[in-house]
């Protein structure tokens, strides 16, 4: 592809004035568009918020014929057409919540080339008569929006993507563009092989956030947690809470609303009436807190969303970018909280190992959260550890919780082997195992029931570990995990050694732990800034 000539850069300019109503672009949109408008594949990396879908929009109005969008949010497509459409786009869509004489009307536009802008849910495509649609009309370009739905390794897999790898045989010389927010360098290297788009030009945009404060806190008692952080912080903000689990969406959302904050449900549990009424309510009110599972947000454009908290633990680092990425996106301060605790690790670590897929997929979904849970113990700046998951490089921020407070760290080598010894001596011995609850208890000399009914205050270890209280023993089985050194077992949530362990066992390596940090202060968080 070339450089576009002057009267075309002149045409971008103008659709980017008149049709969207901005007079500058932003950082990377201008190199994108223009390789995109004279014809070049490419593959776009850029934070949720940055501004992918000018990207295409603009090239599909300023090429000849329609811009074909495959998009996997088939429940925001009606949203994206009539905001088209009122900026006087000629925008249409085919998924399946159409019946027949509503696709025959798009259809019928598309092919006497009056639509500039036509969505597909990636379904459509595995018909042929979508393909034979395609060809009977004029296509101007492809973009593959959430293009990591490609990647059958990353957390948000659709096998319908897998078809989009045909679209360059098909139709050789329409360009394509495929975008995504979820950038590692094995994502980003999967969505170009399977896309078959390694000769395209790759365009990588910064993914830092700086506005958002990020801050992870140890889970202590949630509900007072958050309260404390809406009432202090964000009182009458707009924002996001997610919970793991529909249950506890309802528990929190009644919670706040009882404490005097207004706040609705959002999962998929409710029905479909229900979820439009609470997802449009929050787009429109100003300062409405919205509790929901991860079932909320996809696509969400609301710019003032103030804090995004989060009362488990994301699954996947790209998991919680990409949530926490839906605060602040008009460029002002904003809050990205978490709370986590060890029952949250034990819970997630069940839920893989129980769940579907083969070996290598649990495997891999527990490399994810790992990497999350690293990123709760990272000593050092949040901000780095995130960027550098991304493959980029950064400075300690200045605006995230270990920045402003840095955690101490401690020696912890003679608690981590008490723990290790405990659970070496009940495998031994009983040839059962026990979750971290029951171990910490031996560890803290209590004579309860379980205790008892097993004999385990007759262990070495019981009682050897009051030097420490029930929380830091949690503190230290947590940090444990995080560091490998000790793993969580699929049915029981036992705990169970690794291969490190027995460095650690035999006195051959030190383990350093952050202590856990007090809670940065409202007042210490803002004069941060
Ligand atoms: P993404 O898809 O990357 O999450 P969007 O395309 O939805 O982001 O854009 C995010 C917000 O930024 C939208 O409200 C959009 O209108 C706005 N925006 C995009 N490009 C520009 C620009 N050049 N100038 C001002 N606002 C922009
Ligand atoms: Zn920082």
């Amino acid at each position: 592809p070339e450089t576009p000539e002057s009267f075309v850069t002149d045409e971008i300019d103008e659709t980017l004035r008149r049709v969207f109503g901005y007079d500058t672009f932003r950082d990377g949109q201008r190199d994108i568009v223009e390789h995109v408008v004279s014809g070049g594949d490419a593959l776009v990396l850029m934070p949720t918020g940055g501004g992918k879908s000018l990207c295409y929009q603009i090239p599909a109005l300023v090429r000849k014929g329609t811009g074909i969008v495959i998009s996997p949010l088939i429940a925001l497509m009606q949203d994206q057409v009539d905001a088209l459409r009122a900026a006087g786009v000629r925008a249409g869509f085919l998924n399946s919540t159409q019946d027949l004489d509503e696709r025959r009307i798009v259809e019928a536009q598309f092919v006497q080339g009056e639509l500039d802008l036509l969505y597909l849910a990636p379904e459509r495509l595995r018909l042929p008569a979508t393909v034979e649609l395609l060809d009977r009309g004029d296509v101007a370009l492809f973009a593959i929006d959430e293009a990591h739905c490609v990647s059958q390794w990353g957390h948000d897999f659709r096998p319908d993507y897998l078809m989009l790898s045909g679209l360059h045989e098909r139709w050789p010389d329409v360009p394509r563009i495929a975008l995504t927010a979820t950038a590692t360098e094995a994502t980003r290297a999967e969505i170009a092989s399977r896309l078959d788009l390694e000769r395209a030009r790759h365009f990588v945009a910064s993914f830092d956030r700086p506005n958002i404060q990020y801050r992870i806190e140890p889970k202590t008692d949630a509900k007072r947690q958050l309260l404390r952080l809406l009432q202090t912080e964000h009182p009458g903000d707009a924002g996001i809470v997610y919970c793991l689990s529909r249950n506890s969406v309802e528990k929190h959302a009644q919670f706040l609303t009882e404490n005097g904050i207004e706040a609705v449900p959002y999962h998929a549990g409710l029905d479909a009436e229900t979820r439009a009424a609470n997802q449009s309510r929050f787009l429109r009110e100003d300062g409405l807190v919205v509790v929901a599972t991860i079932a909320f947000g996809m696509g969400i454009d609301k710019p003032d969303v103030r804090f995004v908290a989060h009362l488990d633990l994301p699954k996947s680092v790209e998991g919680y970018y990409q949530e926490t990425g839906r605060a602040g996106r008009d460029g002002l301060p904003s809050t990205a909280w978490l709370a986590y605790g060890l029952q949250d690790v034990v819970n997630l670590r069940k839920m893989i190992d129980s769940g579907e897929g083969d070996a290598a997929f649990r495997r891999r979904q527990s490399t994810h959260l790992d990497a999350m849970l690293a990123l709760c113990e990272t000593p050092g700046c949040r901000r780095v550890q995130l960027l550098n998951y991304f493959g980029q490089d950064a400075e300690p921020c200045g605006n995230c919780d270990t920045c402003i407070t840095p955690p101490e760290t401690w020696d912890a080598t003679v608690p981590a082997q008490k723990v290790l010894s405990t659970v070496v001596r009940l495998d031994r011995e009983r040839r059962q195992k026990f979750g971290a609850g029951h171990i910490i208890d031996i560890l803290l000399g209590k004579k309860n029931a379980k205790i008892i009914q097993f004999d385990h205050d007759a262990l070495k270890t019981f009682g050897i570990g009051t030097e420490l209280r029930d929380v830091e023993w949690r503190g230290v089985v947590r940090q444990l995990l995080a560091q490998g050194l000790i793993a969580v077992e699929s049915n029981y949530g036992a705990l169970v050694l690794t291969d490190a362990s027995a460095e650690v066992l035999r006195g051959d390596r030190r383990v350093m732990m952050r202590r856990e940090p007090e809670r940065p202060t409202a007042k210490a968080a803002k004069t941060a800034k």
